[in-house]
């Protein structure tokens, strides 16, 4: 693929932003590999052709189409995709035709970079003569992630609800990973085990998610539960709990933190992360709580024109996540008979954890409102430990660093911060059976937190 240096500033407009993607091949960077490709499969049930890109394998490409100075996850999909489209050009020869994909990259309303990676990958690829007909499809924390253009309307709020559950099932089954194999009979059966059982449930969301057949569909996640459950040696006793936040990507992302939640299963620790449903509750919840927010502040200056428009916003985005919250509470009620699984604590609850400490404000958005809630959370549950990963330099992130650590200092209880880029730190391993001695001293003097 030869490159260029024509800018086309036109295509910000017309090549980023919502498309039909019944049209083209719909390309979804893989974050959390499990939720990535249940997603896809929800995708594909609706005959949207959903594929997950290979991650981590064009990080050359990716960095080499970088300065340096943008956010780690922004090299990593950068080179996912170039890397795809070589591969794609490479198999196909003439009958390549770049206009044939949508590339999904998603983008938040601020205030950090995340909204800008669409608008710097759209320069990448308008420099390649041949990728220039690829669209980015960018669905935007603006409208709460709203699926409307994509496929017909009337399917619309179907496709969400499919993509939501396909979301939180993948949660679960993270989870499920994390509480078995610290405990497993022998090493490498979980991984195994949720491995086999990822590619039944994605056969069970191509066939029953467009019917919205949820009862199939959490049957299903019932019995995978119970496989995967069965390969935890019961006689191993309690390990020290470790709860986990940060920065989604990098979080989710195993190639990307350098696999960091099994480093901390090998020196000793059960890990609970933040889940990916967390975030799109979030993002809903903020939509509501500004409907609320322009609902008053119109009433107040008697501005009238406004009401119906944060009426409409807030019966739709209230109405999202009321049904969201529902779907998780749900799918966690059902596997909870089976196996003691970590919860996700309400949106609406960590704001009130953040005000009635004074700590941070959702007005200011960002992560680090569910960051520095939840972790107040672990703590006050009974978490022995606390890590924050993200990618280096990450402005919520810091901001969460920089107001947590001294309260853990103050609470002693341990506290980990793992920013990550490309390159590997050697004394990573270090700092991390440093944090598991002393989260090993704490659940020795209070215990640990019980699961319910
Ligand atoms: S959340 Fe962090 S990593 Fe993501 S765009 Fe913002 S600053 Fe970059």
């Amino acid at each position: 693929m030869e490159s260029s240096n024509v800018l086309n500033f036109e295509s910000f407009k017309n090549k980023v932003g919502r498309f039909d993607l019944r049209e083209r091949t719909c390309l979804i960077p893989e974050m959390n590999r499990l939720g990535c490709h249940l997603l896809a499969a929800s995708f594909r049930s609706f005959g949207i052709r959903a594929r997950i890109l290979e991650t981590f394998q064009g990080m050359d490409l990716g960095l080499a189409h970088t300065s340096g100075k943008e956010c780690f996850p922004c090299q990593i999909t950068m080179g996912d995709i170039l890397h795809f489209m070589k591969q794609e050009t490479d198999r196909l020869g003439a009958e390549f035709d770049s206009d044939a994909y949508v590339y999904f990259m998603p983008e938040a309303d601020g205030p950090c970079r995340f909204g800008m990676y669409n608008k710097y990958q759209r320069i990448v690829l308008d420099s390649f003569p041949g990728l220039s007909g690829l669209r980015i499809g960018a669905l935007t924390t603006a409208d709460g992630y709203s699926l409307s253009g994509i496929i017909e309307e009337e399917r619309v709020t179907d496709l969400r609800k499919s993509s939501y559950v396909a979301l939180v099932v993948g949660d679960v089954l993270d989870r499920l990973l994390w509480r078995v194999r610290p405990y497993e009979k022998e090493p490498g059966l979980a991984d195994l085990a949720v491995e086999k059982c990822l590619e039944y449930l994605v056969d069970t969301f191509e066939r029953f998610g467009q019917g919205l057949q949820f009862d199939e569909i959490f049957a299903r996640l019932e019995a995978v539960v119970r496989e995967v459950k069965s390969v935890m040696d019961p006689e191993i006793p309690p390990k020290p709990l470790i709860g986990m936040v940060g920065e989604i990507y990098l979080r989710t992302h195993v190639k990307a933190n350098q696999d960091v939640i099994r480093m901390l299963e090998k020196h000793g620790a059960e890990v609970v992360n933040a889940s990916v449903s967390e975030w799109v509750n979030f993002t809903s919840y903020e939509r509501y709580r500004s409907a609320k927010t322009g609902l008053r502040f119109s009433l107040k200056q008697f501005k009238f024109n406004r009401l119906k428009d944060h009426l409409k916003d807030l019966f739709a985005y209230g109405g999202d996540l009321f049904y969201q919250e529902h779907r998780q509470r749900q799918i966690y009620k059902r596997v909870s008979g089976l196996i003691d699984l970590a919860k996700d604590h309400k949106v609406s609850h960590l704001e009130d954890v953040l005000k009635e400490q004074d700590l941070y404000s959702f007005d200011l958005g960002t992560e680090a409102c569910l960051s520095i809630a939840g972790m107040m959370e672990y703590v006050r549950e009974g978490y022995n430990g606390l890590v924050n990963v993200y990618p280096f330099t990450c402005m919520p992130s810091i901001t969460t660093s920089a107001i947590v650590r001294p309260l853990m200092n103050r609470f002693k209880v341990p506290y980990l911060d793992t920013p990550y880029d490309s390159s590997s730190q050697p004394g990573r391993e270090s700092a991390v059976r440093t944090f598991m001695y002393q989260a090993d001293q704490h659940f020795k003097r209070h215990g640990r937190h019980v699961i319910k």
